[in-house]
């Protein structure tokens, strides 16, 4: 009976160890199965953060982003520019500050392509609204309409006038970055208001100087700078030394920009003289 005994102990001691077996192997099942199941919540959790602080930067720039606007918007209806100080003064040329309404008029021709060669009219380049430059063609500030500016701003110091261009070449590149930020800001009918689209600014050509009084920076891109008495100076005196006040008041629909008391184009002296005795834009005086 020795042998059975003991068999059936040694089946019995089988059986524990089996069970036992058994338990750990159940109680690391449990424990991978409960950790499977925490993870993903863990991963959840983790994921989210990044999320949080991804919307959170989102919400960050969409209210700088509304803060510029609100800025920009402030300035318009104050009538005034950022100061060139803060930002580039370019940015904010060519922003109507009033009349809003009359830009459309001798606008764009829609769908017009890029032209391969710059337009000359009687020697003249051009760039206007219906005369576009190519976007390669990048002559850099005219050297010529830099001298004739010294030579005018020396002058007006001795009549009073601290003269600044704040603002003269400007690429391709440049004008279609800006017109861009402005169209993903306001839409592109709003921006046609007041900036050039790529091509169609006189400031590619180099010949074109947006000039202010040293000192009075808020005026810099006002109407209200015409009625200083350096504006007035320089829209009587500016075709001595080869400039013209290039888009009058009143002349809207023919040149397709507001009045600008700040921007004069470099025509000059001869020519200057010519275009500002016949008291014509110069889209008039070359009949185009
Ligand atoms: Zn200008």
């Amino acid at each position: 009976m020795t042998g059975p005994i003991l068999n059936n102990k040694k089946k019995n001691k089988s059986k524990y160890i089996i069970i036992a077996i058994v338990s750990i192997v159940l109680l690391i099942a449990i424990i991978v199965i409960a950790t499977i199941v925490n993870d993903p919540k863990k991963e959840t959790e983790e994921q989210s953060k990044p999320n949080e602080a991804i919307e959170q930067n989102i919400d960050k720039e969409k209210q700088e982003t509304e803060e510029e606007v609100s800025i920009d918007n402030k300035q318009e209806q104050q009538d005034e520019p950022t100061t060139p100080v803060e930002e580039d003064p370019v940015q904010e040329t060519e922003q109507p500050k009033t009349n809003e309404g009359n830009t459309t008029v001798g606008g764009y021709i829609e769908g017009q392509p890029e032209p391969t060669e710059p337009t000359y009219i009687d020697g003249v380049l051009i760039a206007n609204k219906k005369h576009p430059l190519p976007s390669n063609f990048a002559p850099g500030e005219n050297k010529e309409a830099r001298a004739a500016f010294e030579d005018m701003a020396q002058d007006a110091k001795a009549a009073g006038f601290e003269l600044v261009a704040f603002s003269t070449y400007r690429s391709y590149e440049y004008q279609e970055t800006l017109y861009n930020n402005y169209v993903s800001r306001d839409g592109k009918e709003n921006a046609d208001r007041y900036s050039a689209r790529p091509g169609y600014s006189e400031h590619q050509t180099g010949l074109a100087f947006d000039i202010g009084e040293k000192g009075k920076e808020d005026l810099w891109l006002t109407s209200e700078f015409g009625e200083t008495a350096a504006g007035k100076w320089l829209v009587e005196n500016a075709h001595k030394y080869g400039f013209i006040l290039r888009y009058p008041e009143g002349k809207e629909n023919i040149t397709g920009y507001m009045y600008e008391s700040w921007h004069f184009r470099y025509l000059g002296v001869e020519l200057a003289t010519k275009v500002k005795a016949s008291n014509l834009t110069l889209e008039e005086y070359l009949g185009i």
